[in-house]
């Protein structure tokens, strides 16, 4: 029998009340590792509390020594290191090295919670009126909550639960339960981190336990990764209960490659954006936009390129791509596979049938190339999020930047240029929140709001940097006349 996991509250896990659970399974080896509870409204409410509890002592602790705790958090973090690298694998199916880049992103965020000291500032001016002084002060709101996805279970979580309890807010995380292990073994060690009980706590579950957060009057904001369909849901729900809410949702980023490109360096990007983390990520590449000249060349490399990596189990170093998350994953990008084809898109290359020694009933897609894509087909238009890469082909700049800018997401976007004036353009003009020049995946660091629009983004304020002191932050006007 597998594992049954708990919840994380006042600093004790605790059984959910439910007979009702998801299981946790391996995608490469089909190990079933653990089961997920779906817990119950009641055990989300036990969760809430605990963090509403501790939230007025935790918020008078001096913000110095609220900081100190991410000190301790990050060190354990880095003893660590290799355990949370191998977690994440295990139970998403990312190659080690992909899962090693997502716990250094992690604790990169960890390491920005060390600077709301410096962050959490306001501001005054003296004699707004004959000796009257004018104060904005910042002041953290409560508990907040972070509602997240399967894709990152390491690092996504940690874009929020520093920065926020750092504020003096307390803090509950719902992750994945398709990938909860991460997110456990990160509880483990704030445990050992020693914080006050209540101010970290973990509710396990899926769009029941969400609903249950959401709708917790204790609940001051939530912040939400995920699908964009799921998003908008979060996005309404949350407004309905009259919550602070920020929606990272889905993508469809577009990559365009210029004739005066560097090609290898190009390509090499390319192969990185479209393939890692087998295309489960949200700043994964998508559409290769080949502008003119570029064409040929370009889909012979990428073609070159894509049929030689290695596809494999996560933990075995030599694998360049691991799995997707699961097998009704795999089903649902083989079925875009088919409707592409179906549409007349030009499969060049087709990972649907592909095998791996040793894990046979792992849940691999190797990498898939369509040719002659064009921008009304599904392949343009849909997130896939699996190892599928569209070529399309335009010919001139301003095609290609009004074909990126009739996608419904704006995620990210990516220029190979060498000309500094496409370069100044396409971000110039390019409605995406993240771009790229010649970056293939432009993810911001900690210390950078994550971007996003249309689709891809509810909300004013993003995830990370400057945005999310704001976001877990509230300012008080205070005005004063002393006689
Ligand atoms: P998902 O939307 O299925 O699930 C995300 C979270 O929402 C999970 O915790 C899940 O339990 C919960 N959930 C699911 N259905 C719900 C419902 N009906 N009501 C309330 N909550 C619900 O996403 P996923 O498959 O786990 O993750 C992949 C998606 O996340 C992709 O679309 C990807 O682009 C997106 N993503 C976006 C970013 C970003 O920064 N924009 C980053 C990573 C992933």
């Amino acid at each position: 029998m597998a594992r049954k996991l708990k919840n994380y509250f006042n600093g004790e896990w605790v059984e959910a009340s439910t007979d009702k659970y998801t299981p946790v399974v391996n995608p490469a080896t089909c190990e079933l590792m653990a089961e997920t509870p779906d817990s119950a409204a009641s055990d989300v409410d036990d969760v809430v509390r605990a963090a509403a509890e501790a939230y007025l002592e935790w918020r008078q602790t001096p913000i110095l020594s609220r900081t100190r705790y991410m000190y301790a958090f990050k060190n354990l973090l880095e003893e660590r290191f290799n355990d949370l690298a191998e977690m994440v694998v295990k139970e998403n199916g990312k190659t080690i090295d992909e899962a090693r880049g997502e716990v250094r992103r992690g604790i990169e965020s960890v390491e920005f919670a060390f600077s709301v000291p410096a962050l959490m500032t306001g501001f005054k001016v003296e004699d707004i009126s004959s000796g009257i002084d004018e104060t904005a002060e910042r002041q953290p709101l409560g508990v907040f909550a972070a509602i997240t996805p399967f894709n990152f279970p390491m690092m996504v979580p940690l874009w929020f639960l520093p920065v926020a309890i750092a504020c003096g807010n307390t803090f509950v995380l719902k992750p994945s339960p398709q990938t909860p292990l991460s997110a456990e073994l990160l509880f483990e060690i704030l445990d050992e981190v020693g914080l006050p009980e209540g101010v970290v706590n973990m509710v396990h579950g899926g769009a029941d336990s969400a609903h249950a957060l959401m709708a917790h009057p204790d609940v001051r904001g939530i912040s939400f990764v995920g699908s964009t369909h799921v998003g908008k849901i979060i996005y309404e729900t949350s407004a309905k209960y009259g919550k602070r809410v920020q929606v990272q949702g889905g993508a469809k980023n577009y990559i365009a490659v210029m004739p005066d490109a560097d090609l290898e360096k190009a390509v090499a990007n390319i192969m990185g954006s479209v393939y890692g983390c087998a295309g489960q990520r949200c700043l994964a590449g998508s559409v290769i936009v080949a502008v003119g000249d570029v064409y040929e060349p370009l889909k012979k490399t990428l073609m070159d390129r894509a049929s030689r990596m290695r596809v494999g189990y996560g933990l075995n170093e030599s694998s360049q791509m691991g799995t997707v998350i699961s097998a009704q994953s795999r089903e649902r990008i083989k079925g875009m596979i088919e409707k592409g084809v179906q549409e007349g898109a030009k499969l060049i290359l087709d990972g649907r049938g592909i095998k791996v020694e040793g894990f046979e009933d792992g849940n691999f897609i190797g990498p898939t190339i369509f040719d002659g894509v064009q921008p009304n087909m599904t392949l343009a238009r849909e997130e896939i999020f699996g190892p599928v890469m569209s070529i399309m082909h335009v010919p001139d700049f301003d095609t290609a930047v009004k074909t990126i800018n009739a996608s419904r997401y704006g995620n990210a976007a990516s220029i190979f240029t060498t000309n500094g004036g496409y370069a100044r353009d396409f971000k110039y003009r390019v409605n995406a929140g993240n771009i790229g020049v010649n970056i293939g995946v432009a993810a911001p660091t900690a210390s950078f709001p994550f971007g996003g629009q249309k689709d891809s983004f509810m909300g004013d304020t993003h995830g990370q940097g400057p945005d999310s002191i704001h976001f877990y932050t509230d300012h008080k006007v205070v005005i004063e006349r002393w006689l």
